[in-house]
């Protein structure tokens, strides 16, 4: 170990393993590094495959000396995570695995025996107490990074209040009432505004405990981060910072990364599946501003009569469309009945003839592709930062956790698109597609181009995250004394 890997702090970051998580968290690994920050970025085994198979994580970090990969061992959860039951199997197999391993990982014996610098701070996802827990016992400083928005947290956060005043359980039912007691979102949250979480019968199911809970140590963290930006939700932080003293807004990180490594605008993106290309071909043929892109993430899926919905109401538009259907967009029994487009699909000539499919995009650099004019999104926060610093107005369909919140945010409060939740009808479909593309598209493209400029204002120097960056490096300086 060189003497100056020993003065040097030395960061554990763990994520949760999904993709919109270790994305996002390799991003401010990045940013860290470039702070001459040690990092220990800790995956599972198959994240671990994954990255190192689909993204330039071994050329990208190359040029890191005090970067390491780190594995988790083996015995957590590996199947689907497509539905909450799948995600819960992850959540509890990932809390069993990780807590021995994390006292052993932060002993200073283990350290030694690896010949590296011990670790002196922890970056843990805000749904990671297990890190919370053992940090506390180890004594070890640790910091929380939240992937969802600032407004999503907070709605989390009041739910103990939304119970106390008898505003939950509502179990679905009368979705259009409005919630009064989400502090600073009052009346503007209706029921099927608030986290998907909220829609549960039972206050006593597992996966609605887990999201309260770990949403409720926050505060036990010394200080809690967001991949957002003051201009796009300094109202709500207003309210979080209340609870929780030192937030640290950075993002949009990719932006951000973009801005500190001083390379030209190109992707940062560390996709864990194989992207296809050849979008971008078919794009450059388009003219400007016309095509919707569409695409739901990494997590949602549909049903079949779902994905016809959204078919017909495509091609009813008369709109072009860059549509990303996953293999396992439409949930199948066993692996070999996927297909990443139904046959009906491909087989229409209108289809070849308006649209182009994918099985996974190059999202960053799709939606910063001249060609594109409209986002049909499913509102995950890292596809509503990326559409939102390339000035591209959305219609949204979210499908759980956050994304009805932002959903609303993005209709209501930045006015830049259509929240089209809970409904799947190709007439509707067909008119947002017209509403956002064509009656009103000079309208929202206005509004989106004003939240761009504010967006990458903040990641250039003198920019709000920008600073709160680099006082987040002096604090990680200072804890890890
Ligand atoms: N993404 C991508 N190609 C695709 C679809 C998505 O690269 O075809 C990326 C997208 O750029 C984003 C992430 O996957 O960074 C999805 O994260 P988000 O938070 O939006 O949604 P999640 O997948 O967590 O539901």
């Amino acid at each position: 170990m060189s003497e100056l890997a020993q003065l040097q702090p030395h960061v554990l970051i763990f994520p949760f393993p999904a993709q919109g998580h270790v994305n996002s968290m390799l991003k401010l690994a990045e940013l860290l590094c470039l702070a001459r920050i040690n990092i220990t970025y800790l995956v599972t085994l198959n994240f671990h495959d994954r990255l190192l198979l689909h993204t330039d994580i071994k050329s990208r970090f190359s040029k890191y000396p005090g970067f390491h990969l780190k594995t988790l061992p083996d015995g957590i959860y590996q199947g689907k995570t497509n539905t909450v039951d799948e995600v819960m199997m992850l959540y509890d197999s990932l809390r069993l695995v990780a807590k021995p391993f994390l006292r052993e990982l932060l002993s200073s014996d283990q350290a030694q025996s690896e010949k590296s610098s011990p670790i002196t701070s922890i970056i843990a996802d805000g749904i990671l107490s297990v890190a919370l827990d053992v940090a506390e016992e180890m004594d070890v400083p640790i910091i929380y990074f939240r992937t969802i928005s600032a407004c999503g947290f907070w709605a989390y956060f009041c739910i103990p209040q939304l119970i106390d005043a008898g505003e939950m359980p509502f179990a679905g039912k009368d979705m259009d009432v409005t919630i009064a007691n989400v502090t600073g979102m009052e009346r503007l949250l209706r029921r099927r505004d608030l986290p998907s979480f909220c829609r549960v019968q039972d206050l006593g199911s597992p996966d609605f405990r887990m999201v309260l809970s770990e949403t409720q140590k926050s505060p036990r963290a010394w200080g809690l981060i967001f991949n957002t930006f003051e201009d796009l939700e300094g109202s709500t932080l207003s309210h979080i910072r209340k609870i929780c003293p030192n937030v640290y807004t950075i993002g949009p990180l990719h932006a951000h990364l973009k801005t500190r490594i001083q390379s030209p605008w190109t992707s940062s993106s560390n996709s864990l599946w194989e992207e296809d290309r050849s979008c971008i071909g078919w794009l450059d043929q388009q003219h400007s501003q016309t095509v919707l892109y569409v695409s739901f993430g990494s997590f949602t899926v549909v049903t079949r009569e779902q994905l016809l919905e959204f078919w017909h109401g495509l091609v009813n538009s008369q709109v072009r469309f860059l549509w990303v259907i996953r293999p396992d967009l439409i949930p199948t029994k066993n692996d070999k009945e996927r297909k990443s487009t139904p046959e009906e699909l491909e087989l229409e000539e209108v289809t070849k003839e308006r649209g182009y499919m994918v099985g996974w995009a190059p999202q960053e650099d799709v939606l910063s592709h001249p060609a594109v004019g409209g986002f049909l999104t499913h509102s995950g926060w890292n596809s509503t930062l990326e559409s939102v610093v390339e000035g591209v107005p959305m219609i949204c369909w979210p499908y759980f956790a956050d994304q009805q919140v932002n959903s609303r945010f993005v209709g209501e409060v930045w006015k830049l698109g259509l929240d089209m939740k809970d409904t799947c009808d190709r007439a509707i479909v067909e008119k947002m597609i017209r509403d956002l593309m064509v009656e009103r598209k000079d309208e929202f493209l206005q509004r989106a181009g004003e939240m761009k400029k504010l967006a990458r204002k903040s990641t250039e120097k003198n920019g709000s995250s920008f600073h709160n960056l680099d006082r987040l490096i002096e604090g990680i300086m200072t804890i890890s004394i």
